[in-house]
């Protein structure tokens, strides 16, 4: 068996492309398909070779039979006990569509269509706060929140989604601290070992902080310690931030739906989902072999 090579993504811009992985159990798949529709070994074969996961079963955070999750080296299916020659990883790579991404998904697309059944496309009409949120997400599960790094390493997320084009790897080097800079109006600039941010981009980092550690007793912990929504929200109506956005709503709830509009923008926008199912058809040929011998 040749090594598995991992496919490119260094030509999209970070922020764009999610990964997932999960494992399936083909123990579990080949049961279904004999014992449960009681299919002969060979049909079952070439109905499984065909089978490709949905959306949803290659993103759940909860995974159901057959598939499940394990951060263990030699893990056994959680439903039936097969060990590791039973199962296949599926990794998924979700692209959020959009002008700083197309042009590098269509040359991916296109390089991959050669190769037959191995990397399915999947599409997903999505709207760009759903998207934002699955970003919130994956972010929250990369970060560690009881290391106090979270909060650079958090901002510089957003930076790099918020500005696709710059290097923030080389802006970040050596970086010590964030703070918010009245001598510029708009973006940033790099003093030393300090990051400093327009008073807007730095609210909304703020707020990025805010919504990845929020928990409904004690608010979030941002660059300016921990905030409840109301103090957050003070803290831009006296930065100007509100006005700046035409938000003038006094209820917390509805600010905070405007200023998502702002962060997470609105309107609707297109999700690729890349499914590589290398492992998955060299498993199923190897388990079927043994199921027929
Ligand atoms: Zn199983």
């Amino acid at each position: 068996m040749t090594t598995k090579r991992e496919l490119d993504f260094s030509a999209f811009p970070p922020g764009t492309v999610t990964e997932y992985t999960t494992l399936v159990c083909l123990a579990c798949i080949f049961d279904i398909f004999t014992k449960q529709l009681g299919l002969a070994p060979r049909s079952a074969y070439s109905e499984i070779k065909r089978y490709s996961p949905t959306i949803k079963e290659l993103t759940a955070r909860e995974a159901v039979r057959p598939f499940f999750d394990s951060e263990e080296k030699n893990p056994r299916c959680p439903y039936c006990n097969a060990a590791k020659r039973w199962h296949a990883r599926l990794d998924t790579q979700a692209i959020e569509g959009g002008k700083a991404s197309d042009t590098a998904r269509r040359a991916l697309v296109k390089t991959l269509a050669k190769k037959g059944d191995q990397f399915p496309v999947l599409e997903l009409k999505s709207d760009r706060r759903g998207a934002f949120f699955d970003w919130l997400d994956t972010l929250r599960v990369k970060l560690d929140l009881l290391e106090d790094g979270w909060l650079l390493d958090a901002t510089r997320a957003f930076l790099e989604r918020r500005e696709p084009k710059t290097n923030w790897t080389a802006v970040f080097e050596g970086l010590r601290a964030i703070r918010p800079s009245a001598r510029i109006s708009e973006g940033w600039e790099r003093e030393g070992s300090r990051l400093f941010l327009s008073p807007p981009l730095y609210n909304e980092a703020l707020l990025v902080q805010y919504l990845i550690s929020r928990s409904h007793e004690h608010g979030g912990r941002t660059l300016e310690g921990r905030l409840t929504l109301m103090e957050l929200i003070r803290r831009l109506r006296r930065g100007g931030y509100l006005n700046a956005h035409s938000i003038t709503s006094s209820d917390q709830f509805e600010i905070l739906e405007k200023l998502l509009d702002e962060v997470a923008g609105s309107g609707q926008l297109k999700l690729y989902y890349i499914v590589d199912r290398r492992e998955f058809l060299d498993k199923v040929k190897t388990v079927y072999a043994s199921y027929a011998s």
